[in-house]
C-alpha cells in the first residue's frame, strides 16, 4: 500500500488532468442516473396508464443520455491517453536520470532485460492506477452518495440499507490485499525474469547460434515462459474469481434493496414510485463501483512494478556531487592527475580490483598502463571517470580531490576512447557530435578528418548523414573507434582516456588511430590503457599493473633494462606474434 500511497505524489503533479478527468467520468455517471431516472418515471406511468406519448417522450430522453454518455466516454477515453501519456513520461524521465546518476557502476550489475522491464513494462503497469483507478474513486463516491441520498428521500430504511451495503463491497477488495498482493508479485517477477532471458537471448544471439547452444538456449526459455504461464493462470484466476464476486456482491445488495423496498410499499410505509427508482437506480450504484474494482485489479502488476521503480528511485548515488562543488579548477591548462595510495573493490567483489596504487600523470604528460588481463587497468579508467570512488586512498585532478568536484564538470574535462565503442542509432554527424551537440559543421569535419575518418565517411552512401545501424553495425571495429576519437576531438577535453583503443581493429586502423594518438597527445594530458604493447613505446611514463598493485613505473626502455613485469609482458607478446 506504501507504494501506491507514493504514487499519489505523482497523480498530485496531475490534479488537473485528474479532475477534469473526475468530471468527465461523473458526467458519464450522470447520464447513466438521468436513463435511469427516465426510464424509472416511464415506467411508473405505464404503471398508471399515462399517455403512450408521454412514455416515448420519455424514452426518447432517455435515448438522447445514451447518445450524450457515447460522446461524453469517446472525450474520456482521448484525455485518459493525454494524461497516461505525460504521467508515464515524467516517470520515465525520473528513472532515466536516476540511472544517469547511478552511472556505469550500477548498470554494470544490473541484467539488460530487467532494467528494460522496469523502464518500459514497468512505467506502463503504473497507468491503471494513475489514470483510471483515482479518477474513478471519486466517481465512485460521489455518485455513491447522491444517488444514495436520493434514495433515501424516498425511502429512508432502504436508501440507508443500501449505502451501508455498497460501503462493505467497497471495502471487500481492500481486505483480501494480503492475500492478492504476494499472488501480483510473483507473477510480475516472473514476467521480468522472463523479459531478462529473452533480451539476453536476442543480444547473445550470434554466440548461441556459434556455440550451436541455440537448442538449449531454446529449452530454458520455454521453461521459463513455463513458469509464467502458470504465475499468469494463477493471477487470472484470482482476479477473475475476485472481479465475479464483486459483481455478484453488488447484484446481491442492490436486489436486496428493491426488494426491502417491494416489501416497505407493500407495508404501506413507502409509496408504488419509488420501487421503480430503486430497481433502476440501485444498479446504477453498483455500476461505478464495478468499474473502479477492474481498474484496481488492473492495477496490481503497477504495486509490483511500483516496488522495483521506488527501489531505483531510492537507491543512494555512489558517486555524488559534494555542497559548493569545484566547477573552476580545471578551467584553465593541462590538469595532472594524481593516485594516492588508492585501494578499490568493486561492489560484491571479493577481492581488490586495486590495492594501495599511488602514481602522478604530470600535466600534458602521456601515460600508459600496460598489464595482464584484469590487472586492473580498465578500474584506473573507471576511477578517473567517477563511475566510482576509491575505497580508500584519493584521485585528485590538479590536487584537488576528484570527489570535491561536480560529477557532470569533472566529465566535461574527459574525453574517453573506450574499447568497446558504443554507436547510436542516428547519423555520422550526430553520433561525432555527441558530446558536443553545439559543434559545427567544420569542427566536426576537421575531428573526422583528426581522426582518420574523414576517408571512410566520405564513402559512406550520404556521408555525414548515414544512419548508422544499432551499435555502428556496419562499420568495421576500427572504423568504429576512429569515430569514436572524432568524438572524443570534438569534445575538445584536456584529459583524454585511450581505453584499449587499438585493441580488435586491423592492422591498417591500428596504424591510423596511433598516429592520431600521437598527435592529440601532444596538447592533452593522455592515458593510455593498452594491451599490444607497440602502442605504448612513445609514452612519457608506463606503469605496469600487476594483480591491482602498481609493479613497475618507468619509461620503456628503463623497464626494459629492469627485466621484470614489462620485460616479461613484452617477451609474452613476442612469442605470442611469432607463434601467431
Ligand atoms: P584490466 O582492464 O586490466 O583487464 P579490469 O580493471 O577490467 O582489468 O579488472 C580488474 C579486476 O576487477 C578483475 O579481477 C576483474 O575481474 C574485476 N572487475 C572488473 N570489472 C568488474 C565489475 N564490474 N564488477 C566486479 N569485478 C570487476
Amino acid at each position: 500500500m506504501g507504494a501506491y500511497g507514493r504514487l499519489m505524489r505523482y497523480v498530485w503533479a496531475l490534479r488537473r488532468e485528474v479532475a477534469c478527468k473526475t468530471l468527465i467520468g461523473l458526467g458519464v455517471a450522470a447520464t447513466y442516473i438521468v436513463q435511469a431516472l427516465l426510464m424509472a418515471y416511464a415506467v411508473t406511468l405505464v404503471f398508471e396508464h399515462e399517455a403512450l406519448i408521454e412514455v416515448v417522450k420519455l424514452a426518447a430522453g432517455a435515448g438522447v443520455a445514451v447518445i450524450i454518455r457515447a460522446l461524453l466516454t469517446w472525450a474520456s477515453e482521448t484525455y485518459t491517453r493525454v494524461m497516461a501519456t505525460r504521467v508515464k513520461s515524467r516517470i520515465r524521465d525520473l528513472i532515466f536520470d536516476k540511472f544517469l546518476k547511478l552511472g556505469p557502476g550500477y548498470l554494470n550489475n544490473k541484467r539488460s532485460g530487467k532494467v528494460q522491464s522496469i523502464v518500459l513494462d514497468g512505467v506502463e503497469q503504473l497507468e491503471p492506477f494513475l489514470v483510471a483507478y483515482v479518477p474513478q474513486m471519486t466517481t465512485v463516491v460521489l455518485v455513491g452518495l447522491i444517488v444514495g441520498i436520493y434514495l433515501c428521500t424516498l425511502d429512508l430504511v432502504s436508501g440507508l440499507v443500501l449505502i451501508l451495503a455498497m460501503i462493505a463491497c467497497a471495502v471487500v477488495p481492500y481486505l483480501t490485499l494480503p492475500l492478492v498482493n504476494p499472488i501480483h508479485v510473483r507473477y510480475w517477477a516472473a514476467y521480468a525474469e522472463l523479459n531478462a532471458e529473452y533480451v539476453d537471448s536476442i543480444q547473445g544471439i550470434s554466440t548461441l547460434k556459434a556455440l550451436n547452444a541455440d537448442k538449449t538456449r531454446a529449452k530454458q526459455l520455454a521453461g521459463s515462459a513455463q513458469a509464467f504461464y502458470k504465475e499468469q493462470i494463477h493471477n487470472t484466476t484470482f482476479s477473475i474469481f475476485d472481479s465475479t464476486a464483486m459483481i455478484f456482491l453488488t447484484s446481491v445488495v442492490s436486489c436486496l434493496c428493491v426488494a426491502l423496498a417491494v416489501y416497505r410499499t407493500g407495508t404501506g410505509a413507502v409509496e408504488i414510485t419509488a420501487v421503480s427508482m430503486f430497481l433502476f437506480l440501485a444498479a446504477e450504484c453498483s455500476r461505478p463501483m464495478i468499474t473502479l474494482n477492474d481498474a484496481w485489479h488492473a492495477s496490481f502488476m503497477g504495486l509490483s512494478a511500483a516496488n522495483d521503480i521506488f527501489a531505483v528511485l531510492d537507491t543512494p548515488l555512489a558517486v555524488d556531487d559534494p555542497k559548493d562543488a569545484d566547477t573552476v579548477s580545471l578551467d584553465s591548462g593541462l590538469p595532472s592527475i594524481r593516485f594516492d595510495d588508492v585501494s578499490f573493490a568493486y561492489p560484491n567483489a571479493e577481492s581488490e580490483a586495486l590495492s594501495h596504487v599511488s602514481f602522478t600523470v604530470e600535466a600534458g604528460e602521456t601515460v600508459a598502463f600496460v598489464g595482464r588481463s584484469g590487472a586492473g587497468k580498465s578500474t584506473v579508467a573507471n576511477l578517473m571517470l567517477r563511475f566510482y570512488d576509491p575505497s580508500s586512498g584519493s584521485v585528485s585532478f590538479n590536487g584537488v580531490d576528484a570527489r570535491d568536484f561536480a560529477v557532470r564538470y569533472l566529465l566535461s574535462k574527459i574525453g574517453v576512447v573506450f574499447q568497446d565503442t558504443y554507436l547510436f542509432d542516428d547519423t555520422v554527424r550526430n553520433n561525432i557530435a555527441m558530446a558536443n551537440p553545439n559543434a559545427s559543421e567544420e569542427q566536426i569535419r576537421k575531428a573526422a578528418e583528426a581522426a582518420g575518418a574523414l576517408s571512410f565517411i566520405e564513402k559512406l552512401p550520404e556521408g555525414f548523414d548515414t544512419m548508422l545501424g544499432e551499435r555502428g553495425i556496419r562499420l568495421s571495429g576500427g572504423e568504429c573507434q576512429r569515430l569514436s576519437i572524432a568524438r572524443a576531438i570534438v569534445k575538445d577535453a584536456p584529459i583524454l582516456v585511450l581505453d584499449e583503443a587499438t585493441s580488435s581493429v586491423d592492422a591498417k586502423s591500428e596504424a591510423i588511430i596511433q598516429e592520431t594518438v600521437d598527435r592529440l597527445a601532444v596538447d592533452h594530458t593522455t592515458i593510455i590503457i593498452a594491451h599490444r604493447l607497440s602502442t605504448v613505446i612513445n609514452a612519457d611514463k608506463i606503469v605496469v599493473l600487476d594483480e591491482g598493485r602498481v609493479a613497475e613505473v618507468g619509461t620503456h626502455e628503463e623497464l626494459l633494462a629492469r627485466k621484470g613485469v614489462y620485460a616479461a609482458l613484452i617477451e609474452a607478446q613476442r612469442e605470442g606474434v611469432d607463434r601467431g
